[in-house]
């Protein structure tokens, strides 16, 4: 029980009567904070990042450990590089998520941390009390279809409308969808609307541009930054090199503070 509202949620200025505030209700803080709360919940409900990408921030981001170890993983990844391009990376997203303008493209392989960036991104401003909404575009479409269905709880005009002229929309994994005219002009729909309205957008992707719809990467170079981020798989890699060397690999953290 709050010991200054005793749980009402208001309070009363001690003003004179007479005073233009006499008798105005004011807001006590315990209620502001809950209110506060529920704001943030609503705004995480709408977001459709779900409970598995709540934990997805700039700080679980750079206490990962980078997942390579001096010789062990092979030639292929540059220590060195690595580290260059997955700081550059962080400070690009962070400098996004404090005052989305534009776009920015992440891209790069399976595993190397686009997504938890992206995402880090959202959960960033929702943090914030600003409204996001993520979207994995092979999902996206699928659901675009379903409300087709007699029984679907939302119609195609209303999800497609709340895609397109979302605050911040986070794209993730465009070019994994299956392609078909129709998904490719309703993507484009989505994506050129965004384009022409300059709407905060961040995307990820897989493919290099030359893989894309052409309409969609010269969309993508026009509004970018484009990041390329490389660093080898996050997820897993390097379990059985860690066992070898019995020794952790450093966090990006670690590796940010040492310079
Ligand atoms: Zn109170």
């Amino acid at each position: 029980m709050c010991p200054r509202c005793g749980g009402v949620g208001w309070l009363r200025r001690d003003v004179p009567i007479g005073h233009a505030e006499f008798g105005q209700p004011v807001l006590c803080p315990c209620k502001a904070t809950e209110l506060k709360q529920q704001r943030l919940d609503r705004l995480f409900a709408i977001s459709r990042l779900g409970d598995h990408l709540r934990d997805m921030t700039f700080d679980s981001f750079l206490s990962r450990d980078i997942p390579y170890d001096a010789g062990a993983v092979g030639a292929d990844w540059d220590r060195e590089e690595t580290f260059r391009s997955l700081k550059r990376a962080v400070s690009t997203a962070r400098h996004y998520a404090a005052d989305p303008q534009g776009w920015l493209v992440f891209l790069g392989d399976f595993g190397c941390g686009k997504t938890h960036l992206a995402v880090a991104i959202a959960n960033e401003r929702i943090g914030r009390a600003e409204p996001a909404l993520f979207q994995v575009v092979p999902d996206l479409l699928d659901h675009l279809r379903a409300t087709f269905a007699p029984n679907s709880p939302v119609t195609y005009d209303e999800l497609f409308e709340e895609v397109r002229s979302a605050p911040l929309l986070v794209l993730d994994d465009l070019g994994a969808q299956g392609s078909s005219p129709w998904a490719d002009e309703k993507l484009f729909q989505i994506i050129n609307h965004r384009y022409n309205h300059r709407l905060p957008t961040v995307i990820t992707t897989n493919l290099p541009l030359d893989r894309h719809q052409p309409r969609l990467a010269s969309r993508m170079t026009d509004m970018g930054p484009l990041v390329f981020i490389k660093a080898p798989d996050f997820r897993g890699g390097l379990a059985p090199n860690r066992a070898l060397s019995g020794k952790m690999p450093p966090s990006l953290r670690g590796r940010m503070a040492g310079r």
